[in-house]
């Protein structure tokens, strides 16, 4: 017998779609898809803002579009998804459009609402945790999760999502703690 710990990652990365269309997607069926598999504890009206439907009712703008490029300082660069969470703008490349991606670019905008003091308590609870336990086979797996506190958070949503440990929900307003 072998008492090894073998740790999983409930939510593996999906892959890239070149087939899908920006006319062929449903993009609130995607979002609620998202929201009930990581089974998302804040408001659906806080996350499901259309761009064309943005009101003040919807906190969160999303953008899909099928091609997303992004100016680097040198060229434009086509890039997956990208958020700018001062105006809480999510854009999305059509073909990346899934739960994961979603979960990923949404924890970017969950660690922007959380005050300052709760960001260093955030960093503090990374760097002690992502050398051990199911965070360090996360990171071995994905080690875009070790690039920063922010990227790591971002990673550990997306990848644990609601099997993360416990402590660290409280990082994740409207997503896991309201
Ligand atoms: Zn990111």
């Amino acid at each position: 017998m072998c008492f090894k710990k073998k740790y999983q990652i409930p939510f593996p990365e999906e892959p890239v779609d070149e087939t899908v269309k920006l006319e062929d997607i449903d993009t609130v069926k995607v979002i609620r898809q998202w929201y009930i598999q990581y089974e998302i504890q804040g408001d659906w009206d806080f996350w499901n803002g259309i761009r064309e439907l943005a009101e003040e009712a919807h906190e969160v703008d999303i953008d899909v579009e099928q091609d997303l490029p992004v100016w680097n300082g040198y060229q434009h660069v086509l890039v997956p998804a990208y958020s700018i969470s001062e105006s809480k703008l999510v854009r999305f490349d059509v073909n990346w459009f899934n739960p994961g991606t979603i979960m990923h670019e949404f924890c970017h905008i969950s660690y922007s609402i959380l005050k300052p003091i709760q960001k260093l308590a955030w960093d503090d609870w990374y760097y002690q945790n992502r050398n051990k336990g199911v965070l360090k086979y996360l990171f071995s797996q994905h080690p875009y999760g070790l690039t920063n506190p922010i990227e790591g958070h971002a990673e550990i949503g997306r990848y644990l999502g609601q099997y993360m440990p416990e402590e660290a929900r409280k990082f994740y307003p409207e997503i896991y703690s309201i």
